[in-house]
């Protein structure tokens, strides 16, 4: 197999192969896969210098069979038509798998952001945003943006403030996009949330000893050796929990080049160094290597990418070491790649799983907006009041007192965070199990990503059929 073809053909090519073999006839499969409304446009746009230029933008809305659709928005120089359908497409099989009640969509604005001033950014984001207005491609109930490659949570509160100057009084009107700084209508914990998401998900997989035995490993992610691709985000955050949780993160490969340190790399010291010296090269204690991608290929049991698509290809797949490959980016994996790691045993953490933590929270974000009100603000100190007459009544029982340091742990009503964090960790568990579990049941399948658009098919197959064709 050749990495010909366009991501969107890839996206597709994954689909098909889960897909054979499936209960579903085939006009239904091409209507899971098409993209239901794709809209194009260039604006123009005055530079703070004063010259012109067109800006290319898109937005892609690919299932409409659960509203309002779904996904980041990518601010990114080299973007195309065929990318945003097939991130957007993603989005739709990531839903479902993690029984997020949203259609799939992805929008990109075709511009480097390190090349504009953030005035400027802020007048193409508001633009944009009036595009999108314009055409009925955004709102609570229609069509929900978040961040992507490129943007974060400054564009993300850009884009509420347009649209609520668009539509005044609009009493949801805070849902229409995700990601927002908490003090915005944002939820604490979405920053951190895909990256906490890849980590539920990879000591999940590697607590299952049954699997790692298969890989030559042992059991649980403490000392498991990792490479991080990318350290925007989707790829710090991952490190950061992952570090936490006691893997070495032994390599971080960033664009201008990447380090590595067998005995390990710190995280936040790494992304402190970037800061103060614009790059990740000549951090204290590792080695550094020119060519970036050169770093992938270094020994190590777990390797992340959480950059940018087409990262593991037929050129390079056959030299990469991990064991396992934890998906952290949209489509890193050709499917070129993903033969050879198929014959090689390499076990894939697909991205339409494990990086679905950002959705996850996302829908948390937006039941939050049309609920206006924080999560645990109603229960906390109840649960608290609750908890401490528990402890009472037990000190009362046994004649014995607990420490305060105890009673402080035992008397802890949940706040946002603890809420959002514990509906992640669940989502992200419950359905490894279920990816986990089609592989089992469907052996054929050859690996988890297959039985993960597997698992996605057969649940948007049961809403489409059960909905039936309009008119
Ligand atoms: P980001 O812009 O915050 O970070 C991306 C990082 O990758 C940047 O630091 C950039 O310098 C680096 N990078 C670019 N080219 C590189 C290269 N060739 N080698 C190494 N590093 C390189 O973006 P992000 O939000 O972290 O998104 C990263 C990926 O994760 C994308 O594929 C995105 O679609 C996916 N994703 C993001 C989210 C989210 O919530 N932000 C959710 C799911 C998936």
């Amino acid at each position: 197999m050749s990495d010909a073809g366009s991501m969107f053909d890839a996206v597709n090519t994954y689909f098909d192969r889960a897909a054979a073999g499936s209960q579903f006839p085939q006009g239904l499969l091409n209507i899971m896969k098409a993209c239901n409304s794709i809209y194009r446009f260039t604006f123009p746009f005055r530079r703070a210098d004063g010259s012109l230029q067109n800006i290319n933008a898109w937005r892609v809305e690919h299932s409409h069979h659960k509203m309002p659709t779904k996904g980041g928005i990518r601010y990114a120089e080299f973007v195309d038509e065929e990318e945003v359908k097939a991130l957007a497409a993603l989005m739709t099989y990531k839903c479902a798998i993690v029984d997020v009640p949203f259609g799939g969509a992805k929008g990109a604005v075709q511009v480097d952001p390190k090349k504009f001033q953030p005035e400027e950014l802020e007048r193409i984001t508001r633009r944009y945003t009036h595009e999108l207005a314009k055409k009925n491609f955004i709102g609570p109930g229609i069509d929900v943006p978040a961040p992507d490659y490129g943007t974060g949570e400054r564009e993300m509160a850009w884009i509420v403030d347009t649209y609520l100057a668009l539509n005044p009084g609009q009493l949801d009107g805070l849902g229409c996009v995700t990601g927002k700084p908490v003090t915005q209508g944002g939820v604490r914990g979405r920053k951190e949330a895909t990256g906490r998401g890849l980590f539920f998900a990879i000591r999940e997989a590697c607590s299952i000893a049954e699997d790692m035995k298969a890989l030559g490993l042992e059991p649980g992610l403490a000392g498991k050796r990792m490479i991080i691709q990318g350290l925007g985000n989707v790829g710090y955050h991952a490190a950061k929990f992952c570090h936490e949780g006691g893997a070495v993160i032994v390599a971080i490969a960033e664009y201008e080049g990447a380090i590595a340190n067998p005995n390990g790399l710190d995280p936040e010291a790494v992304t402190a160094h970037r800061k103060a010296t614009k790059s990740i090269l000549g951090f204290p204690g590792a080695t550094d290597i020119k060519d970036s991608a050169a770093a992938l290929e270094l020994d190590a049991d777990i390797l992340v990418p959480a950059a940018l698509e087409n990262v593991l290809t037929g050129d390079n797949a056959a030299r990469i070491k991990a064991k396992i490959v934890l998906e952290g980016a949209n489509g890193p994996t050709t499917p070129a790649a993903e033969e050879i790691f198929r014959q090689r045993g390499i076990m894939v953490l697909p991205d339409i799983y494990a990086n679905a933590g950002g959705v996850t929270v996302s829908y948390f974000e937006w039941v939050k907006n049309l609920g206006h009100v924080r999560f645990g603000r109603m229960q906390k100190r109840l649960e608290e009041r609750d908890e401490a007459n528990f402890v009472r009544a037990i000190e009362r029982l046994t004649g014995k007192s607990v420490s305060d340091d105890e009673r402080r742990m035992l008397v802890n009503g949940p706040g946002e965070e603890d809420i959002v964090n514990s509906g992640l960790e669940e989502t992200m568990v419950v359905a490894y199990h279920g990816i986990r579990e089609m592989l089992k049941k469907e052996p054929a399948l050859g690996d988890l990503r297959a039985a993960a658009f597997r698992t996605a098919i057969e649940k948007i197959g049961r809403s489409y059929l059960e909905l039936g064709v309009f008119p």
